[in-house]
């Protein structure tokens, strides 16, 4: 093995070796050529992306006295790296160019020492001097004091090149003497050529992985991607063998995961299987997996996610093989968007509690638990999967009760559970459409509970209302069967809701009344839909916008009504008698949502329903979705979800 680092070995010597940099370089070249040259230069950048070796060849353009049969009386746009100027300044034996480090020289004193009481003499053997200082935010306001008075007036034999990571911690006075510069990071496909390039010039046989993998780990900084590669040629190759570095070698070199075994975890959590992540977990540990570059591994994936789960990105745009985004697509299209940024929530704040823990396993098995078996837990997140899977069992029982009446025997049944489920029952008795009933069904069930104190006081708000408008509802009900469901968010038409007020929900209850003995008991088409809900209308609408702007979409979707829309779903119903038409509607689910989407400006999935004759007896399924609220809580609340029972957080039902 060579004894200098492959970067000192292949550091650029030319302005044309550079890779990266088109825009500087042809800046620096112009300058160069036309004999404008600024006295203070400075180069801003991420680390590695060439700045100091721009420097040195700056340094060997601006002294270079050319060959032979072509010298050079002046600067020149390219040093030709074969005149003594040019030779001493590569091998840094160069009196007048010298390279300061300002993160180990801070203090005014040295800079006083290399800079201000040297810069008036002239240069000893090159034509300029050229000074490049490194890192030159970390010097302290007393040196940039020092040092402003140079650079306000430097002599003409004087360049500066003021070279920095992080040109914001530098006085703007400094900043206004020099002509900037910016770096900007390598592409991985630049850092994946650049280091086969150099892995065939050192005889290693690189494979496509190893050399992406170096690329990735090394974040746009040539210098950390070189450095790799020569541990790599350390860790894989003996002198003399044949040289080869695999992406297996690089993977557990950088203690890296691999792309296969995020899918894996990927599915695990989509599967929701706790078992599989776990035994993943533990076979990345047995291999020496870093966790703290897994968590890394794994955010990333999901941000990839959620980028395609939002139609942000394509393959070229993410940069990856197309078995890879196959992959990525299919995992995007088995979860919603809210999960995916909730998992993406879940792994940031395991990246933030690895930092400061001990163990780093427990931390992992304790979240991938969380993720896989939310029902599990009572933070936040676990609550919001246990609603999300009550509005999910909800949502389908509304299909079901739009199908049948309840019979009034029920309330008489329902009556010896207490006085507050009569009541809500009675309300469920006397409605027989799908609005009214759906609204008994939710509503009655906390009025249930609420006698345990066991539902915070909003609820039974919505419940007050709910029976003066029992009445009315007996005798609307005829008329007011849309079967349509309720709308937010989906910012399309008027969004009309509840006042939770009894005064207003008076209001509407006359007006109702007035409507009924004003109009015959099945009031015309007009009548039904003004009674219609909200998600109606705007379903109303916009397939009224489909019949105009695209017609073979609304040959699909015509007749249909909507159950509801919220959080960009829209939930479709196509009556019962309607299963040819809803099987084509679903073959083309994906044509439907696109138009949709671009329609509404906004992601927009589609969950397609055919209406059934419901054979469930109304009773069991009453029972069944008091407990099916009482299960997803497991019987149990926590203080702040519940009204007054701060002191006891665990009330048990
Ligand atoms: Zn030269």
């Amino acid at each position: 093995m060579a004894s200098v680092s492959l970067f000192q070995k292949y550091r650029s010597q030319k302005f044309e070796d550079l890779i990266g940099q088109e825009v500087v370089v042809r800046t620096l070249k112009n300058s160069l050529a036309s004999g404008r040259m600024a006295n203070v230069y400075l180069f801003c950048g991420p680390r590695g992306t060439g700045k100091t070796s721009t420097a040195r060849i700056l340094a060997k353009a601006l002294n270079c006295e050319g060959t032979a049969d072509n010298p050079h009386s002046g600067p020149t746009a390219e040093p030709c790296c074969q005149c003594s100027a040019c030779r001493s300044i590569a091998e840094g034996s160069c009196l007048d160019v010298l390279e300061i480090d300002a993160a180990s020289n801070t203090q005014v004193d040295k800079i006083r020492e290399f800079i201000v009481d040297k810069v008036q003499f002239a240069p000893a053997q090159v034509r300029y001097k050229v000074y490049i200082i490194d890192e030159v935010h970390k010097l302290s306001d007393s040196s940039f004091n020092a040092l402003l008075k140079t650079l306000e007036e430097p002599p003409k034999h004087v360049v500066f090149i003021l070279a920095t990571t992080d040109p914001e911690k530098i006085p703007a006075t400094i900043i206004s003497r020099c002509q900037r510069y910016n770096f900007q990071r390598f592409t991985l496909q630049q850092t994946v050529d650049h280091i086969k390039n150099i892995a065939a010039k050192e005889n290693v046989q690189i494979d496509d992985l190893a050399a992406e993998l170096i690329a990735r780990s090394s974040e746009g900084s040539m210098r950390d991607a070189l450095v790799t590669l020569e541990q790599a040629m350390f860790f894989c190759c003996q002198q003399g063998d044949n040289q080869q570095i695999s992406g297996e070698d690089v993977r557990g070199l950088l203690g890296l995961a691999g792309a296969e075994a995020i899918q894996n975890l990927v599915s695990g959590f989509i599967a929701q299987d706790a078992g599989q992540v776990l035994n993943l977990l533990n076979e990345l540990i047995n291999k020496g997996r870093n966790l703290n570059k897994l968590a890394a591994e794994l955010l990333e994936y999901l941000r990839q996610m959620m980028l395609v789960c939002v139609k942000a990105a394509d393959q070229e745009a993410l940069g990856v093989t197309d078995n890879y985004f196959q992959e990525l697509v299919k995992r995007s299209q088995l979860v919603k968007l809210g999960t995916i940024l909730n998992w993406i929530g879940s792994i940031s704040e395991l990246q933030r509690r690895l930092s400061g823990s001990q163990n780093a396993r427990l931390v992992w098995e304790t979240v991938l638990i969380q993720l896989t078996a939310p029902l599990a837990g009572t933070d936040e997140s676990s609550l919001l999967a246990r609603i999300e899977a009550l509005e999910a069992e909800v949502s389908a029982l509304k299909m079901l009760t739009s199908s049948y009446s309840v019979q009034p025997s029920i309330a008489q049944a329902k009556s010896a559970n207490g006085n507050a489920v009569a009541k809500a029952s009675a309300v469920e008795v006397q409605a027989s459409s799908l609005e009214h009933s759906s609204i008994s069904v939710v509503n009655s069930v906390p009025v249930a509970v609420a006698d345990s104190g066991f539902v915070k006081p909003n609820v039974g708000k919505v419940v007050k209302n709910t029976q003066p408008l029992a009445p009315n509802v007996a005798t609307t009900s005829s008329g007011a069967a849309s079967g349509e469901g309720q709308i937010d968010d989906l910012g399309w038409g008027t969004t009309t809701k509840v006042s939770a007020s009894p005064s207003a929900t008076k209001v509407e209850v006359e007006s109702k009344s007035a409507a009924v003995t004003k109009t015959s008991a099945l009031p015309s088409q007009n009548e039904t839909k003004n009674k219609q809900g909200s998600a109606g209308k705007f379903w109303q609408k916009l397939l009224a916008y489909l019949e105009d702007k695209k017609p073979s979409i609304f040959a699909l979707v015509r007749g249909t009504k909507c159950l509801s829309a919220r959080q960009g779903v829209i939930v479709i119903k196509f009556e019962s008698d309607r299963q040819d038409d809803y099987e084509a509607a679903s073959k083309e689910r994906t044509n439907i949502e696109n138009v949709l989407t671009e329609a509404m400006q906004r992601p927009i999935q589609i969950d397609l329903r055919l209406g059934k004759v419901a054979t469930i007896n109304p009773q069991d399924e009453y029972m069944h979705t008091v407990n099916l609220v009482l299960n997803s809580f497991a019987g149990q609340t926590l203080s702040k979800y519940a009204n007054g029972s701060a002191s006891d957080p665990t009330t048990r039902v």
